[in-house]
């Protein structure tokens, strides 16, 4: 799923590859970006804000991309998919850049990033330390809000997405409906995750167990129904149209109660959970 780990991963490779060169041919398909050629340009670089995706140019102009649950890039070769799924396709000196079934593209000023930009909140993907202190006072003031809900407002934290929001609140044993407000120990919350999307970012793919095979990668998301793995109660859940925030969300409920009175964050329980997962290293790791 197209995160903010995953996006910051693009954003390198797109860089890696083609940074310095010129446009030598361009095919636009996407109504919204036509009459837009961007032949003779040269590809400045790729950035990433949140899972915003950002690619420069030459010309003071921006490519503007957001994949929400569809889209993908092909960095380098060839795509082979039918035409009308390649909304934008540039051949480059070292091969071709092709978004496939983007949903949001647009073309800006990159002066005027910030426009789409600006009203996120910390990126947790971005180089450097993250602003995590920012981030928890986002989600402090979020009080009645579902846990869910609020990890997934990009205006509070720009990176998690789905992913995050399901297996976050399981790693630390507080369920995602849990009001935010009768949560203690957010900063912890916040450390883990920021921890463990960094390091998905910095060694990919998405990973929240530590384990290595593929098909145990992700601790419950989306197995409603199944087992939980650490206490074998059957995992419940929301699907799109039951969630209150409209994504598919699952939790245990033997793990993850929902407390009237305030839930503390389970450190032991993060610390047990994510003892193979190299984000364990992280300084931000409590
Ligand atoms: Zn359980």
């Amino acid at each position: 799923m197209p995160e903010g780990d995953t996006i910051r991963r693009l954003a390198e490779r797109i860089d890696g590859r083609f940074a310095g060169q010129r446009v030598r041919r361009c095919v636009v398909r996407d109504p919204r970006l036509v009459g837009v050629d961007l032949t003779g340009r040269v590809l400045l670089g790729a950035d990433a804000v949140g899972k915003h995706l950002l690619i420069r140019f030459d010309d003071a102009r921006t490519l503007h991309a957001h994949l929400l649950m569809t889209g993908s890039w092909r960095v380098g070769p060839a795509a082979t998919e039918p035409d009308w799924r390649r909304r934008v396709e540039l051949w480059l000196d070292d091969g071709r850049l092709t978004a496939l079934d983007v949903p949001l593209l647009g073309m800006i000023a990159t002066a005027d990033e910030a426009s789409l930009v600006g009203h996120l909140g910390p990126d947790l993907c971005a180089p450097g330390p993250p602003d995590l202190v920012t981030v928890v006072a986002n989600l402090e003031r979020e009080q009645v809000r579902p846990l869910a809900a609020a990890l997934l407002d990009q205006r509070n934290v720009a990176g998690w997405g789905n992913l995050y929001a399901n297996e976050l609140p399981f790693i630390v044993g507080v369920s995602p409906n849990q009001p935010v407000g009768a949560i203690s120990g957010l900063d912890d919350l916040v450390g883990i995750g920021a921890a463990l999307i960094r390091t998905n970012a910095a060694r990919g793919p998405q990973n929240t167990t530590g384990r290595r095979l593929a098909t145990d990668d992700h601790w419950i998301y989306p197995k409603r129904g199944r087992p939980c793995p650490l206490c074998g109660t059957r995992l419940v859940g929301f699907d799109e149209r039951e969630s209150p925030w409209g994504r598919v969300t699952t939790w245990c409920p033997a793990c993850q109660p929902v407390s009237a009175g305030a839930t503390v964050v389970n450190l032991a329980r993060a610390r047990r959970l994510l003892a193979l997962h190299p984000a364990r290293r992280q300084p931000m790791f409590p």
